[in-house]
């Protein structure tokens, strides 16, 4: 598997297609299993659990938030938490850090710690790696790719490249896309490492693609947005319908990229669809 910047293009089309939530199975289970269960264990939100976890499944999962970055969501649900259940103690010193750190993430949140007293921000980081930890206990068959995927990712790939452009962690993605024999049937893996996915596609593109020849696959606003950056086409992926998703996508979407037809009223019925499903 080649780096980005020595990648060459084989064929006139290519898609680009994100990982989790959209070709894997795996943003439910990580969401109801493993986020929300943990903060409500971190901050004994048990009295109030039911409703706190539909809340968190709402807003990572089921709304126009989905695929928000975790420290966001939680800045976003603690509030309504104080607001609501329970006072949360030092809650303004996470807020004030989720909005004005360059960069989120647990290594980030330490040197913070280390500047600052404060035992939200401790327990934020507690939180998120017991999340890591119990992500890493969920049992491998229960990670699986969408029904379909393989099918229309295959299907594809006979005229097209295929780029995975995730977020997620490269060995993550690169250990389940060739648990399932996906591999085969992608040109390149991007991964959190290559950069976002709007400067992926961007990449991609100095390859010598036509825009019009080229789409990306998602499941999040996120990559609605990536997708617009750059000028190229957008096929969703809609929660709960994954695999019907996937099964027009090679019976339709995939022909009206290949015959030109995608733009105009195809796209705007697929984004109207996406933005409804999310209840955007
Ligand atoms: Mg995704």
């Amino acid at each position: 598997m080649g780096k980005l910047s020595d990648y060459k293009k084989k064929k006139d089309f290519l898609v680009c297609v994100d990982s989790d939530g959209c070709a894997m199975d795996t943003m439910d289970i990580k969401h109801i299993r493993c986020f929300g269960p943990c903060m409500v264990k971190e901050w004994r939100l048990e009295e109030w659990k039911e409703e706190i976890l539909t809340r968190w499944n709402e807003i990572n999962l089921y709304t126009m938030t989905r695929g928000i970055n975790r420290f966001k969501a939680l800045s976003m649900i603690l509030k309504e938490i104080s607001e609501k259940y329970i006072s949360i103690e030092d809650l303004d010193i996470l807020t004030e850090w989720v909005e004005n750190s360059k960069e989120l993430s647990n290594d980030a949140l330490q040197k913070a710690i280390d500047e600052r007293e404060s035992i939200c921000l401790k327990k934020a980081l507690s939180w998120s790696k017991a999340v890591n930890s119990s992500i890493n206990k969920l049992p491998e068959e229960e990670k699986l790719p969408f029904e379909g995927v393989k099918e229309a990712l295959a299907y594809a790939h006979k005229t097209a490249d295929v780029a995975i452009v995730s977020s997620a962690n490269l060995d993550a993605v690169m250990e389940e896309w060739e648990r399932f024999g996906l591999i085969p049937y992608t040109d390149i893996v991007l991964a959190q490492d290559s950069g976002s996915k709007a400067f992926c596609i961007g990449e991609l593109l100095k390859a010598g693609y036509e825009k019009n020849h080229v789409i990306m696959c998602g499941d999040a606003p996120g990559d609605l947005d990536a997708a617009k950056k750059n000028g190229v086409f957008y096929y969703p992926i809609l929660v709960k319908k994954e695999k019907e998703s996937w099964e027009e996508f090679m019976e339709e979407g995939f022909s009206h990229l290949k015959d030109g037809t995608y733009k105009g009223e195809y796209q705007e019925k697929k984004i109207g669809e996406f933005l409804k499903n999310l209840g955007g």
